[in-house]
């Protein structure tokens, strides 16, 4: 596995080169703040004890408290950790909502557990992390194999902690929560509705007709089986999918909606009826005009960038890393538009702030209201990127890095350094 956090480290210096940051600002958000690392036992369904190792990296609350997902997958670490924290700052900077960055997970494989035992992990990991969260500290979400279920446990859990009347003010300690706890209406799709607005504002800014337009997304979970489906109204075609299963392709096109039935019951993507399978490289071969990595960091590099087809006009990074320093180096030769991860999927964290600001006023939006204001967000975000691209005369991803740390520049600078 290659080490994510020193291409996070080698984009910064990148883009802190680029704008000239302030040396004391650049040292100050060259480290994350805090690291907490539990080793935890848990009673496993047949009455064994198993160790687990669970992380919490909380990389910058400048703008506001420690905001960020929980991942559970064997890759967990804590280089990896780090990266996807660091990710975090940028990516609430430059939707311009008040959070810091944090991020965290088991290191674990949840498909070799029951249900039973993935509670009782999830609710021992909670309990351990203690007072290092909390709804103005440091508010957890979902992330890889983690959902709403995870999240309502650690609500439970975290409440059970605290005196009965404090309770009811605490609800705000995660998002993503099931809408009956306390969850917002459209948080479960948020981040790959934030997608395709960025896609929409994207084809906007370039005359491209998305009515014509074809698509291919790796990874199926929630950025992928969303941004699929809700990119479907627009009359974009998907013609290849591609998860931990294997790889499907129908240049005829594939029903996003009846795909995600068949991944409910199936488990994976492979196997749909009227669909070829297709190895790796021929997914990433896929002559079509807009490709969406939703899945994992490091899909896109020196090896594999090459593959992309002639055909391909923007990438939309719907997973946190999908592509490496190499892979953007080879999309800049090749012509092909970047839509960074830190605007692209922000639309996740967008929706977790207006789930936070709901509990704290005990309101209810609709759903209307929801995806204007997270339309919104991203937008303006897209807009201050493109900005940024052309004053600079950087690539998007260095221009995203741009816009965030000017603005966490801004307030250094203002607020000045204790003591
Ligand atoms: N895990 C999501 C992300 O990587 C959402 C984080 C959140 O809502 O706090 O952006």
């Amino acid at each position: 596995m290659r080490n994510v956090y020193g291409t996070v480290i080698r984009q910064f210096d990148r883009a802190a080169d680029r704008m000239g940051l302030d040396p004391s600002i650049r040292k100050i958000l060259s480290v994350p703040m805090n690291e907490v690392v539990i080793n935890f036992p848990v009673k496993m369904d047949d009455g064994r004890i198993e160790m687990f190792a669970g992380y919490r990296v909380q990389h910058n609350d400048a703008l506001g408290p420690f905001k960020g997902g929980l991942r559970f997958h064997p890759a967990v670490e804590i280089n990896e950790v780090r990266a996807l924290a660091t990710w975090m700052t940028w990516k609430s900077a430059i939707v311009d909502i008040p959070f810091g960055g944090a991020k965290g997970g088991i290191q674990c494989d949840p498909s070799l557990y029951s249900e039973s035992e993935m509670q009782r992990i999830t609710r021992r990991f909670a309990f351990s992390l203690g007072a290092n969260i909390g709804p103005e500290y440091d508010i957890p979400a979902p992330d890889v194999n983690t959902n709403a279920q995870t999240m309502a446990w650690i609500l439970d859990t975290y409440l059970s902690t605290l005196p009965p009347g404090d309770r009811h003010r605490a609800l705000h300690v995660v998002t993503g929560k099931p809408v009956e706890a306390g969850g917002s209406i459209g948080r479960d799709k948020a981040t790959g509705q934030g997608v395709v607005y960025c896609i929409e504002r994207w084809a906007q800014d370039r005359s491209f007709d998305l009515s014509n337009a074809t698509y291919f997304v790796q990874g199926f979970g929630n950025v992928g089986s969303w941004t699929a489906r809700l990119l479907k109204p627009y009359g974009s075609k998907l013609v290849a999918v591609e998860d931990h299963t294997g790889a499907i392709a129908n240049p005829a096109g594939i029903d996003p909606d009846e795909l995600s039935v068949h991944v409910a019951q199936h488990g994976g993507v492979a196997g749909f009826s009227g669909t070829e399978a297709i190895d790796h490289e021929a997914f990433l071969r896929t002559q079509a005009d807009i490709f969406v990595p939703a899945a994992l960091e490091n899909q896109l590099t020196a090896e594999t960038t090459p593959w992309l087809d002639v055909k391909v006009k923007v990438i939309a990074e719907g997973a946190n890393g999908p592509t490496d320093l190499d892979g953007d180096a080879i999309l800049d030769e090749k012509g092909i538009d970047l839509l960074p991860d830190i605007l692209c999927n922000a639309g996740g964290v967008v929706v977790s702030y207006f789930e936070w600001l709901q509990n704290k006023r005990s309101e209810f939006w609709d759903l209307d209201e929801v995806d204007g204001k997270l339309r919104r967000r991203i937008m303006g975000g897209y807009d201050r990127v493109r900005a940024a691209a052309d004053e600079f005369d950087v690539d998007w991803r260095t221009a995203a890095y741009i816009v965030a740390l000017a603005r966490l520049e801004r307030l250094y600078k203002r607020r000045g350094i204790f003591p």
